[in-house]
């Protein structure tokens, strides 16, 4: 299940997140806590489709971090 946290009207996109089944959970990719989520884009053009990135991250700032690096 994806939730939009961020609506990008520049990009025409939103910012989506994915809360991940407890049973699949694993450490944050940036600061090796629990994670929770993965992040992803969902693009307003052609039929709903979320591109969810398999990295898992406990917050949004971290999954910032780890992409500006
Ligand atoms: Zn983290």
């Amino acid at each position: 299940m994806t939730t939009i946290i961020y609506r990008d009207s520049f990009a025409r996109g939103n910012v989506v997140r994915e809360t991940v089944p407890k049973d699949e959970r694993n450490a944050c990719a940036w600061c090796g806590q629990p994670a929770r989520f993965r992040y992803g884009w969902d693009d307003d053009s052609g039929p709903r489709h979320s591109h969810i990135s398999p990295k898992q991250f406990c917050s949004r700032s971290c999954e910032r971090s780890y992409n500006e690096c």
